[in-house]
């Protein structure tokens, strides 16, 4: 594209509309003509309750509601509140007490800890490894900053993660580059819903550990949906099986507290580093938190209280996960119903465990999309299918909605 005014390309490859926000608009369009009934809005990746509406955790609504101006007006330091450092320590690892080196830096979401992994454990004109099924603002972050998104294939023949695929492509990227960044977004994945199982957990680390002997590994694993795959210290039991990284791969973890704590908005995460050596730890704080100056400087406040709060008060801890667990256990029925219908109607999906997304792989997915569109299906279309949001539909329309794929994707 060369058609910019004033503005310059830089090597980005710069859309004029953000896809999945323009299909989201037409379905808002069409639901204020057409009524609530007729439209089935699968394009949102926030949790939504059964009529549509955000849902807030109330638990949480009332630590925000309560802070004094004290606790948000003034500035928070450029890594975070030392209080934040440890709450958010504790939100990632639970019970487990992790025996390597860890620092955390607080960052603007989830996205914001991706931001600056790639801008510090990769170089320019890098390639990021990451699956083909992934999250597409990766490659907005790494067009960004002049890099750029590798695939790999994310299942097998049997629906299990392809470590063929993925050692191929770790060998092929580290034979041309001195650093890897690769990142895994499990459990939850989005838009799969797949989560690595501990089994496929250890052979990715012994693939890393064989590849790196001379050159470092940055392994990035994105848990922004960590809290919404089951149990939350079983969906927890791979962090500990981190500690077998070599000496030059180190794991670092991208938490968020859009969907756990429903504060998208105010936008919080942190990116955790699990490192072998001291001083791997004290570099990781040094240059992350050079890049946050440089970029947003320092992060909102107020969310860094709430979650301190929160971990200060085992009883407000409590409720805050009895309240969440109640919205996990709804979207989890929502996915058992996609799939319960999804087998009825002989629709293919990919493999879903949980989360806020389902996929089914498609060859005209764009096509397909489009003529759900005249029947009030708002569904995103992605590279090779089509992306449903669990999280922001009814379990009711979760049943309705296979049969109707099914149907488009047989139209002529
Ligand atoms: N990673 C994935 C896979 C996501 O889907 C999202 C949000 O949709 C994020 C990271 C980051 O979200 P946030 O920056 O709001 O924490």
């Amino acid at each position: 594209m060369t058609d910019m005014i004033f503005a310059s390309q830089n090597g980005r490859n710069i859309p004029k509309e953000d896809p999945i926000f323009s299909i989201s608009n037409r379905a808002k369009d069409m639901l204020q003509k057409e009524g609530k009934e007729k439209v089935i809005n699968a394009t949102i990746g926030a949790l939504l309750d059964d009529d549509g509406n955000l849902i807030v955790l109330s638990s949480v609504d009332e630590v925000f509601k309560n802070l004094n101006p004290s606790e948000y007006a003034q500035y928070a330091p450029i890594g975070g509140t030392p209080e934040f450092k440890k709450a958010v320590q504790k939100d990632i690892f639970r019970n487990y007490v992790p025996s390597v080196f860890t620092e955390a830096v607080a960052t603007p979401g989830g996205t914001g800890a991706i931001r600056n992994a790639v801008s510090n454990y990769s170089e320019y004109g890098d390639k990021i490894l990451t699956t083909d099924w992934h999250w597409t603002p990766y490659n907005n972050i790494a067009e960004e900053q002049g890099r750029s998104i590798e695939a790999f294939e994310l299942f097998d023949k049997e629906g299990n993660f392809n470590l063929e695929s993925f050692s191929a492509k770790t060998k092929k990227l580290l034979s041309k580059q001195q650093r890897l960044v690769i990142i895994l977004n499990t459990p939850s994945h989005n838009p799969t819903g797949y989560a690595l199982t501990d089994d496929e957990w250890k052979k990715v680390i012994e693939i890393l550990n064989d590849a790196s002997t001379d050159k470092k590994i940055t392994l990035l694993v994105d848990a922004a949906y960590a809290d919404f795959a089951g149990d939350e210290e079983e969906s927890r039991s791979f962090l500990p099986l981190l500690e077998n990284c070599g000496d030059n791969v180190m794991p670092i973890i991208a938490h968020s507290l859009s969907k756990a704590y429903t504060l998208y908005g105010l936008r919080c995460g942190a990116m955790i580093c699990m490192a072998k050596s001291r001083e791997a730890a004290e570099e990781f704080k040094r240059v992350c938190e050079f890049s946050s100056r440089g970029s947003w400087s320092n992060c909102a406040r107020a969310p860094q209280v709430i979650l301190t709060k929160i971990y200060d008060d085992p009883k407000l801890l409590q409720k805050v996960t009895e309240e969440r667990k109640e919205f996990h256990d709804m979207l989890i029925r929502r996915g058992i119903a996609f799939k319960e219908e999804a087998k009825k109607a002989g629709l293919k999906t990919l493999p879903y465990r949980s989360g806020f997304f389902m996929t089914i792989p498609c060859d005209n997915p764009k096509e397909v999309c489009m003529r759900l569109e005249k029947e009030g299906i708002f569904l995103i279309p992605m590279a090779k299918g089509i992306r449903i949001s669990g999280a922001s539909i009814s379990e009711a329309a979760c049943r309705r909605l296979p049969a109707a794929i099914k149907k488009a994707m047989e139209q002529k």
